[in-house]
């Protein structure tokens, strides 16, 4: 059994800086046509030099694959509207985090939003930017992104034309909030449609499965396979892929992010395939993204088969989700 899939695309992944670009950037660029690249490196992207200066860098690191790394901003009260008018071709999307919610957002904003935010939202939704959210509160851990369903709410209303990308959701109370505000979009990780909190901390501590946010509940679990495996079309497949070396993780203050974003076709495929939706899988990982975003990815043709393959249990110094274990899927060939 064969899938062909037309220009994968990865809407949310982490492509670090530095030394770790000549990891990342060839995981994902030898196999998907584009990807939506954070912006939370240190210092963030906060100036449109240090946008296209990162894009360049990881052009460089592309080795000739056929892949465009489409750019965010870290979002900032400060920003003018000049400055975003004349951001506006260099990037697909303004990111905006809460403080402290996640790997290197310190500078995020604080809760709960105040005007000088939402005067800058504003200019987003006037400018036609999309705004790409990590949405959660620093609440109890469990209950971060359900609290923070509040003000997803609140700016899908007082935005109704901004188009607000809920970023990698977790939770039953996001899934049924994106199918209330018509402006309200989510992209959904790998790990998230196989891990529960059971995977991290039920048994022995598995550091390789902690990821901001956390893993939450079967039930939550279904709702977001629900949403993915029907590639329903307000959500895009979004790895979150985020590597951190192995004494990073395997430490006495480990830290959050999960690598995959080079087997991650082979995982979907054997998801998919598993669950008998095989035929969705192209509107999961592209067409959605296409549509939401309104972009045209360089052509790229990934033809996975059904054949056994084996993800290795470190690359390049970095424990991969799962590694070690057998897919039912492997890519057969990329052109
Ligand atoms: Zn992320």
């Amino acid at each position: 059994m064969e899938i062909k899939l037309n220009s994968p695309l990865d809407m949310h992944l982490h492509l670090r800086d530095g030394e770790m670009l000549g990891l990342t950037v060839p995981s994902s660029s030898k196999t998907f046509s584009g990807a939506l690249v954070m912006p939370n490196l240190t210092p963030p992207l906060t100036s449109a030099s240090s946008v296209l200066e990162y894009s360049g860098r990881i052009k460089e690191h592309s080795s000739g694959d056929v892949f465009t790394p489409y750019m965010t901003l870290f979002f900032k009260n400060s920003y003018t509207r000049e400055f975003l008018h004349d951001i506006k071709d260099k990037i697909l999307a303004v990111k905006l985090y809460t403080a402290g919610a996640t790997t290197n957002s310190e500078d995020g904003i604080s809760l709960p939003i105040g005007d000088d935010t939402l005067e800058v939202i504003g200019m987003l939704e006037e400018l036609g930017i999309p705004l790409s959210v990590h949405g959660e509160t620093t609440g109890f851990v469990l209950e971060r992104e359900t609290e923070f369903a509040a003000a997803y709410d609140e700016l899908a209303s007082s935005f109704p034309k901004l188009k607000i990308v809920m970023e990698h959701i977790t939770t039953t109370t996001l899934a049924e909030l994106l199918g209330r505000r018509e402006n309200l979009f989510a992209t959904i990780t790998l790990h998230h449609l196989l891990i529960t909190l059971d995977d991290v901390i039920g048994g022995a501590l598995s550091p390789h499965n902690f990821c901001k946010p956390v893993a939450k509940s079967p039930r939550d679990r279904e709702a977001l396979r629900h949403l993915a495996l029907s590639a329903h079309p307000k959500v895009m497949f979004g790895s979150d892929s985020a590597p951190h070396p192995r004494d990073k993780k395997e430490s006495c203050c480990g830290a959050a992010g999960i690598f995959h974003a080079p087997f991650a076709l082979q995982l979907l495929a054997t998801i998919f395939e598993g669950a008998g939706k095989l035929e969705n899988l192209q509107g999961f990982v592209s067409d959605n993204a296409r549509a939401i975003y309104d972009i045209d990815p360089p052509p790229k043709t990934v033809v996975l088969e059904k054949k056994p393959f084996t993800i290795p249990k470190t690359c390049g110094g970095v424990v991969p989700f799962l590694g070690g274990s057998t897919l039912e899927w492997s890519i057969k060939e990329v052109s």
